[in-house]
């Protein structure tokens, strides 16, 4: 059989408009890195295998969070991007947690789950009561973790296309895809980017880098929400600007894919992982398929969008990292519960260097 990668869209082939560069020292946001727990899935999901013998290996994935900071007229504003993983399967409906059960054992102690996370951590980098707002990448279970553990006044902003998807939260028969309805109902305001309510400071859908659709959230481009198709509808990332002179820019890369070796290294696509496909019980007999199922609601879109950030990542002042990259957790040794800060110097710190250096394992072909 084929390997899979030929499938990859070269990333050079894409349109790439400049990222604009920063007008004042202050266009910057202050991230902070959150460890939320880990997911162990009960087989491979989350990188290539090709024998059902690989694919029978559990596989253990981070799940990062991050808090975006901004100073505006002296006041700060304090933002959650994505809200982990819930610690307990009874905080969401039995239909989520029985489909979750089969997929994924949780590694999600209580103090480590947002908000809770954020009071456990000394000096707290976002007390909730000094929270803004929350942001989703997309509506999933990892990504949504327990919306009623925080105060219901916080609005919650999506990527266009969540609220059909997600349907006011039907809980059934959507198994992983159900959003929890009380969760749906919780905040006082739900919008989609660029709608009423959902503007920031942004005024149009704009082109940034590979990205055809951006929205410049501060409206100093510090932080700027990325339309990322194909892991599922709304799916968003986001490029926050860490530092200026130089300019340099951390890319919140969501699920856009679930591994490092998928979208790195650069920029030829067969030195890279395919989307992982996994194999469902039913597919066996073993060393017989890499698999049919992936984590992707539109294969072909998910593709374009890993190499949109193949190329974000070929930028020497963008780091990308993925909702999952469990190996910057493991680099920046930041363990489940823990926070990572300093990312305006993720630069001279050689952040990024460490990751190039990183294990390309080859795709083996069969
Ligand atoms: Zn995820």
């Amino acid at each position: 059989m084929a390997s899979r990668n030929t499938a990859h869209v070269d990333p050079l082939s894409l349109v790439f408009t400049p990222i604009p560069p920063s007008t004042s020292s202050r266009a910057v946001v202050k991230l902070t890195l959150l460890n939320c727990g880990e997911l162990i899935s009960s087989r491979v999901m989350f990188r290539q295998r090709q024998t059902m013998a690989e694919m029978a290996e559990q596989e253990t994935a981070v799940v990062f969070s991050w808090v975006v900071e901004k100073e505006i007229a002296g006041e700060v504003k304090r933002y959650l991007w994505d809200l982990g993983v819930v610690s307990s399967l009874d905080k969401v409906p039995k239909q989520i947690a029985d489909a979750v059960r089969p997929r994924f054992a949780l590694n999600v102690p209580a103090a480590a789950q947002p908000p809770f996370i954020l009071s456990h951590l000394s000096p707290s980098p976002a007390p909730v009561e000094t929270l803004t707002g929350l942001f989703l990448s997309h509506a999933h279970f990892d990504h949504y973790g327990c919306m009623t553990d925080f105060p219901s006044r916080l609005p919650l902003y999506v990527g266009p296309g969540t609220k059909t998807w997600v349907k006011g939260g039907d809980e059934a028969p959507g198994g992983l895809k159900g959003f929890p309805s009380a969760f749906w109902r919780h905040p006082v305001f739900v919008g989609e980017i660029g709608e009423e309510g959902a503007k920031g400071k942004g005024k149009e859908w704009t082109s940034v880098g590979t990205y055809e659709k951006a929205w410049d959230w501060f409206g100093d481009g510090s932080f700027t929400l990325l339309q990322a198709p194909g892991h599922c509808p709304g799916h968003m990332c986001a490029l926050a600007r860490v530092s200026t002179s130089p300019d340099t820019y951390v890319l919140l890369a969501a699920d856009t894919c679930h591994s490092r070796y998928i979208y790195t290294p650069f920029p030829h696509p067969s030195h890279r992982h395919a989307i992982a496909h996994f194999a469902p019980v039913s597919e066996g007999p073993a060393e017989t398929t890499p698999g049919s199922a992936t984590m992707h609601g539109d294969v072909a879109e998910a593709y374009r969008s890993i190499a949109r950030l193949t190329r974000m990542e070929m930028e020497e002042n963008v780091m990308c990292v993925l909702a999952h990259e469990t190996e910057v957790a493991q680099e920046l040794r930041v363990g489940v519960g823990e926070m990572k800060q300093g990312w305006e110097r993720w630069k001279e710190n050689g952040w990024k260097i460490e990751k190039e250096r990183g294990v390309h394992p080859q795709p083996k072909m069969v």
